[in-house]
């Protein structure tokens, strides 16, 4: 008896060590399948997690946990990472419920890129990074310096020219400033006002500004479809864009500075440019070879832009011999004055035939940059209620008129216009583009939504669905990539194109930032129609170890951080 007390005894004292050391977790995460966000397959294994950290990952048997959540037959991956959103404005508000941001935790997004398009919400960095430190938001977030914030403020009203070196070397500072606060790199738009008349040597130059700070540079590229010198004046060496200069000239920047640059929500848009994947792809591949670090985002739609739109161009609406000098989007056609009477200035331009032949050839332009009458969705039409959610060329024919006719007529025949008008999502992308960037191993995942609070009808159903569409559509109903493939596209290679560098992976040690989801329920049901409709299959998602939705609901919990690029410098240095 004795005896058998003390091997005993000897056998307790062999096996305790390794049952001390293993294990009290805060949440374990139990018997799921493991995808770690390098695209390598999965395997089951537990996770362990305390406080805000990934501690242990493996066989966990025995472990206790204040919190078990049972994985078995789903799927446990890093949180997604939305290299382009527009959530800055919301998270920097005062609505708390804008902060909860529920259309983004729900499709399993645990961190937002900010300075989409160049644009800063709030300045100086410090301050945006303030604005959404108290009372806390949903994800965590990137804060970039804004191309177009740092030229508005340097260039003012006069932006409608190059920058001078003067100026230049001004915006350098606010870059470098920005860098010195913590940003991660400079975003662009230079598609845009007041991006667009910039030259490539002034992105350049202030592109070299993020280099010493291991920054990098992604840009809402120039020209995304063939733009008519009528629309927007080009300064690009004076020569009108074709559609690719772009992504040629953000090859061009990662070249000359060599940093890590993106060419963000890429899309081949319109009729005449289906096919420029192809294009991109290729100058993208041998600019990889050369040693230039490209990347690509995506949101994963055929139809593009933000919101319902009308296809008439405005100057059909102000008064003839309206100065059309200034492009499509000048500011002119907001003037309330010169916009004030629009059907009696559309009647006018109709009834004067040169101008009416013009008004016809710029919308049809219009419809081509945009997909074509046959994939222009009706989402409001008050006097045509019959039209809604059917097809402007189907339409037109049932009536005996040219797509121009129809548009003319609803624009002659609505008690209202503009948005209380008949407005069209149009669907401009091809399957083929769409799909043939998201097989390319540099392109991440992106929304280019943002917090939406009040959804109508025609909105993008990419700020509800675009993660989860991804995996449900792409993956699973298109097999055109593979799970493994989807996930990384969505975390680790986010966090390599940012530098992130303890979020992306699920690895010990690092954040825990996680995506729990059952693969067999996973679908992305929003619409066009219908854009407000929550993901299903996504069952838990994790922000530093914290449920921003739990059990398939939103917890409305504000665990987001912002980071600041400086602590992962310190940590780099063991400062930390
Ligand atoms: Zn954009």
């Amino acid at each position: 008896m004795k005896r058998i007390q003390a091997t005993l005894t000897a056998l307790v004292a062999l096996v305790a060590p390794t049952a001390a050391a293993a294990q009290q977790f805060d949440l374990l995460i139990q018997g799921g399948m493991v995808l770690d966000g390098s695209g390598s397959p999965a395997f089951s294994a537990d996770v362990g997690i305390v406080g805000d950290q990934i501690v242990s990952i493996g066989k966990l048997d025995g472990a206790t946990a204040t919190r078990v959540i049972d994985a078995a037959g789903k799927f446990v991956v890093p949180g997604f990472i939305d290299m382009h959103s527009h959530a800055d404005r919301s998270f920097a508000s005062d609505n708390i419920e804008g902060r909860r941001a529920h259309n983004l935790v729900m499709q399993g997004i645990t961190t937002s890129v900010f300075g989409p398009d160049g644009r800063n919400p709030v300045w100086p960095i410090p301050a945006e990074m303030d604005a959404y430190r108290a009372p806390g938001v949903a994800t965590n977030v990137v804060p970039m310096v804004g191309h177009a914030t740092v030229r508005g403020i340097v260039m003012g009203d006069d932006y409608e020219r190059p920058a001078t070196a003067d100026e230049i070397a001004q915006m350098a500072e606010l870059v470098r400033g920005g860098m010195e606060a913590g940003a991660w790199g400079l975003g662009a738009g230079p598609e845009y006002r007041p991006g667009r008349f910039s030259t490539t040597e002034e992105l350049i130059a202030l592109a070299k500004e993020v280099a010493p700070y291991d920054g990098f540079y992604y840009s809402h590229q120039r020209s995304q479809s063939p733009l008519p010198l009528w629309q927007i004046p080009s300064i690009v060496d004076g020569q009108p864009l074709t559609g690719t200069e772009g992504m040629r000239e953000t090859i061009e920047i990662g070249r000359a500075v060599g940093i890590r640059v993106v060419g963000t929500h890429i899309k081949a848009k319109g009729t005449d440019t289906w096919g420029h994947s192809q294009t991109d792809v290729l100058m993208i591949e041998a600019a990889r070879r050369e040693g230039v670090d490209v990347y690509l985002d995506q949101y994963p739609y055929e139809t593009f832009g933000g919101g319902p739109v009308d296809v008439l161009p405005d100057w059909g609406y102000a008064p003839p011999g309206t100065d059309r000098s200034g492009g499509l989007d000048a500011p002119i056609w907001r003037d309330p004055e010169v916009m004030s009477d629009p059907k009696g200035n559309l009647r006018a331009n109709l009834a004067d035939p040169v101008a009416a032949a013009e008004l016809e050839r710029d919308t049809e332009y219009i419809l081509r940059l945009q997909g074509g009458a046959d994939r222009h969705i009706v989402v409001s039409a008050p006097d045509f209620p019959e039209t809604v959610g059917r097809y402007l060329a189907e339409i037109a024919a049932e009536a005996g008129r040219s797509p121009f006719e129809q548009l003319v007529h609803f624009a002659l025949e609505s008690t209202e216009l503009g948005p209380a008008g008949v407005r069209f999502r149009p669907v401009a992308g091809h399957q083929f583009d769409v799909e043939n960037y998201m097989r390319q191993e540099y392109t991440a995942t992106s929304t280019d939504g943002s917090v939406s609070l009040q959804t109508r009808p025609g909105q993008h159903p990419r700020s509800y669905g675009a993660f989860a569409r991804k995996i449900s559509h792409y993956v699973k109903e298109r097999g055109v990539i593979t799970l493994p493939f989807a996930i990384r596209s969505s975390t680790g290679l986010a966090a390599q194109i940012v530098g992130l560098k303890e979020r992306g992976y699920l690895r010990e040690g690092y954040k825990a930032d996680m995506v729990v989801f059952d693969y067999d329920d996973i679908s992305s049901p929003a619409t066009i129609m219908e854009p407000d409709l929550y993901p299903t299959g996504i069952e838990y998602v994790l922000v530093n170890g914290q449920f921003t939705v739990d059990n398939g609901e939103p917890t409305g919990a504000l665990p987001g951080e912002v980071l600041d690029r400086r602590e992962k410098d310190a940590r780099a240095r063991g400062v930390s």
